[in-house]
C-alpha cells in the first residue's frame, strides 16, 4: 500500500497547517513555535483512513511523521498481530529511518482516521540545526524508546527462562526431566574426564510398580512417585543431580564421587525408600514400596552415555538378584 493512501479526496483546509495543530507535539516541547512554524507549514499534511499502512518493516522511509490527529499502532512481530506500541496525538514515528538512513524497523498502521505532518529528511535536519530544544527533545525521545525496548527485552528473556525451566522440569515430581539429563550428562562427564575426577551414575527403578498401579490405581501410583522424587531430592548432597528418567525410573549423577561413595549413597537412599512412612490415598493406607539401584563410575575414556548404560546394566542385575538392593 502506498505511504499515504486516502479513501477520499482531502479537503484543502485539512492540508493547511495551522498554529493550533502543532500545540500538542511533544517533540516541540520548549521549542519556540514561531521559530519552527515557518518551517513546518511547508511540510505535507496527510490524512490516513483507518487501516492504512503508513510504514512497512524493511521498506525505505525518508520522513518523520508528527501525529496531529488520530492514532497509529506499531507492530514489530512477524505475524503483525501483536501491537507493540500506540502512537497518538503529539507523538512521532519514522524518525529512526531519517536519522540512520535505514529502512523502517516496524509496521505502522493507522487504527483510526489520522492526520500527520510529514517532515522530510532535509526539513528534519534543518529543525535540528535551528532549534537546540528540538534536538534535545529528539535525544530524550530516543532515550525513552531505548528504555522501553530494554524493558521488552528483559520481559522476553524472563519469559524465555520460565519456558526453558518448564521444558526441563518434570511436572509430577518437580525433578529435572529426561531432556535435561540428555543435555547435561555428556557435558558433566566430559568435565570430569578433563579434571580426572571420578563421576558416578545411579539408576533407580521402583520395584513391581506395575502391580502397585494395578492394585491401587494410577493416581495412587503418581502419589508414590512424587514422594520418591521428593525423598531423592532431599536426601542427596546439593551437588548431586537427580532427574526423572521416565516412568518409575530415576537417574542420579554424582559429581566427584567414586564407585564406593556412590554405592554408600545408593544404599542410604534404598533404605530411606524402604522406610518411607506409608502414604494414604483416598482414605486407604498404601503399602510401602522398594526400589532397585544400579551404580557405575566412569572409567577411562568412557562417555556419559557409556556410564549410564553400565548403571542400567547394574540395575538389571539388582532386579534379577531379587530387587530392593544396590548392584554394581
Ligand atoms: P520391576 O520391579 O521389574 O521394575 O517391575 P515394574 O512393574 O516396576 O516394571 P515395569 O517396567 O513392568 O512397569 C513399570 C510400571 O510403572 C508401568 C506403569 O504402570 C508404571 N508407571 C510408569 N510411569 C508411571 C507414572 O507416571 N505414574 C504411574 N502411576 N505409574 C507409572
Ligand atoms: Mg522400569
Ligand atoms: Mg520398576
Amino acid at each position: 500500500m502506498s505511504e499515504h493512501t486516502t479513501n477520499s479526496p482531502v479537503p484543502p483546509d485539512r492540508r493547511t497547517l495551522r498554529p493550533g495543530d502543532i500545540e500538542q507535539l511533544q517533540i516541540l516541547r520548549n521549542v519556540s513555535r514561531e521559530a519552527v512554524f515557518g518551517i513546518l507549514e511547508h511540510c505535507e499534511v496527510i490524512d490516513l483512513a483507518p487501516g492504512t499502512v503508513l510504514l512497512s518493516r524493511g521498506q525505505r522511509n525518508r520522513r518523520m511523521f508528527l501525529v496531529i490527529e488520530g492514532e497509529l499502532t506499531v507492530c514489530i512481530d512477524d505475524v503483525g498481530e501483536e501491537n507493540v506500541a500506540v502512537i497518538d496525538v503529539g507523538q512521532t514515528v519514522g524518525e529512526l529511518s531519517v536519522i540512520d538512513d535505514s529502512p523502517a524497523s516496524a509496521d505502522v498502521c493507522a487504527t483510526t482516521a489520522a492526520r500527520l505532518i510529514a517532515v522530510d529528511e532535509s526539513t528534519f535536519w534543518r529543525l535540528v540545526k535551528v532549534s537546540h530544544e528540538f534536538a534535545a527533545n529528539m535525544l530524550f525521545l530516543l532515550a525513552s524508546r531505548l528504555r522501553e525496548n530494554n524493558q521488552i527485552i528483559r520481559e522476553g528473556l524472563s519469559r524465555r527462562r520460565i519456558l526453558e525451566k518448564e521444558a526441563t522440569v518434570d511436572a509430577l515430581t518437580g525433578l529435572r526431566n529426561r531432556r535435561w539429563l540428555d543435555e547435561n550428562l555428556t557435558r558433566l562427564a566430559l568435565r570430569h574426564q578433563f579434571s580426572k575426577k571420578p563421576f558416578s551414575v545411579v539408576m533407580v527403578d521402583v520395584d513391581h510398580f506395575k502391580n502397585f498401579n494395578d492394585q491401587f490405581g494410577h493416581s495412587a501410583g503418581d502419589q508414590v512417585l512424587a514422594a520418591v522424587g521428593t525423598l531423592l531430592a532431599r536426601r542427596l548432597r546439593p551437588t548431586d543431580l537427580v532427574s526423572r528418567y521416565g516412568g518409575e525410573e530415576f537417574c542420579i549423577m554424582l559429581p566427584e564421587t567414586p564407585l564406593d561413595g556412590a554405592c554408600i549413597a545408593a544404599e542410604r537412599i534404598r533404605r530411606n525408600i524402604e522406610d518411607m512412612p506409608p502414604l494414604s490415598h483416598d482414605g486407604q493406607s498404601l503399602p510401602r514400596v522398594t526400589a532397585s539401584f544400579g551404580v557405575a563410575c566412569m572409567d577411562g575414556d568412557e562417555t556419559g552415555t557409556d556410564v549410564l548404560r553400565r548403571a542400567d546394566e547394574a540395575l538389571y542385575r539388582a532386579k534379577t538378584a531379587g530387587r530392593n538392593r544396590v548392584s554394581v
